[in-house]
């Protein structure tokens, strides 16, 4: 059953419109982003607003139903970033000028930053990313 509208809305405003993975503005993407299940309905989560969060395209297609990963150090299974427990700027900063996510703690999963990498820059260059309050390591 689709998500009802004003829900959606919700889950856009809450995220300031920014995918709540790579901080990609949606008004910059040719389709709006998807509404994500943090806790999959595969795995029996619900559509209740705390199961939810604002992803691009690219973001909700890599996560796919997955909620956890192999940390390629210590090739332990460890959860992946979700969005209602930990704040953006603790786990992530934007390097060459925003073009590269970092991830700032040693246990981050993150898919590996590459194709989006060249449309950052067109936007860094025009002065609409990275977002104003994302902490920058240059
Ligand atoms: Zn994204």
């Amino acid at each position: 059953m689709p998500l009802d509208k004003e829900l959606r809305q919700t889950v856009r405003e809450r995220a300031d419109y920014l995918c709540e993975y790579c901080h990609s503005p949606e008004k910059l993407s040719a389709s709006r982003f998807t509404i994500d299940h943090l806790i999959p309905r595969s795995l029996g989560g619900t559509d209740d607003l705390e199961n939810l969060a604002l992803a691009c395209r690219r973001c909700n297609e890599r996560r796919y139903n997955f909620v956890a990963g192999v940390d390629p150090k210590n090739k332990e299974i460890t959860p992946i970033y979700q969005p209602r427990l930990y704040q953006w700027s603790d786990h992530f900063c934007w390097e060459n000028q925003g073009a590269l996510i970092r991830g700032v703690l040693n246990d981050e999963r993150y898919p590996a930053e590459d194709s989006i990498q060249a449309t950052r820059k067109l936007w860094i260059a025009a002065g609409w990313h990275p977002p104003q309050n994302d902490p920058c390591a240059d």
